[in-house]
């Protein structure tokens, strides 16, 4: 099983090595090319405006949606969500725009007031031990979202078809739950 990464900016060695300890081959995504026979994508988290601009530098924004559009299993996280996404609540920025969502960025407020939480997750049997760095929430889904967990009444898992995207880091709290979800997902 090969898994792209997109390795443009923020977190990416975090899930490059969780992906290969599963037991994948993961496969660093700077190019267009490198998209050729993936098996799934993750879209690591960072700094959603940063990765919006290096992936249009890179001619990579309509690669990346056709093939995600296409059916290409697809996990995005905290940045990746919001690079996902249909739309932010605030101003405009390079988006994918295949997951539709509006986000609202650093909903929970700045650096400082990063948190962990334990969340229930539909389709998980035991809760999933999250980390909210600057994280985004989902402010509006469209009608084809599944919102998978929530903290209070602010969805931040969803899954639409192919797509599973979480505001948090499942990358950074040794948890392997979310990537597997992912990668079990088919287009
Ligand atoms: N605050 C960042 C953004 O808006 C996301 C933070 C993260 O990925 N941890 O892009």
């Amino acid at each position: 099983m090969r898994v792209g990464v997109l390795a443009l900016q923020g977190d990416f060695r975090e899930h490059a090595a969780l992906v290969r300890g599963l037991g994948a081959e993961a496969v660093l995504v700077r190019r267009a090319e490198e998209l050729t026979g993936i098996g799934s994508l993750i879209v690591p988290g960072g700094e959603s405006t940063t990765i919006g601009k290096l992936a249009d530098r890179f001619d990579l924004v309509k690669p990346l949606r056709d093939v995600i559009a296409g059916g290409l299993p697809t996990l995005g996280t905290c940045a990746g969500l919001i690079f996902l996404a249909a739309g932010t609540t605030g101003p405009s920025q390079i988006q994918l725009g295949v997951l539709d969502v509006v986000v609202e960025r650093n909903a929970f407020g700045r650096q400082v007031d990063s948190f962990e939480t334990d969340l229930s997750v539909s389709g998980l049997a035991a809760p999933l031990h999250a980390v909210f760095i600057r994280a985004p929430i989902v402010d509006k889904v469209g009608a084809e979202v599944e919102v998978l967990a929530s903290v209070g009444d602010d969805p931040v898992m969803v899954r639409q078809g192919n797509i599973i995207a979480t505001s948090f880091h499942p990358e950074l709290t040794g948890e392997t739950r979310v990537h597997e979800l992912m990668l079990k997902l088919e287009g």
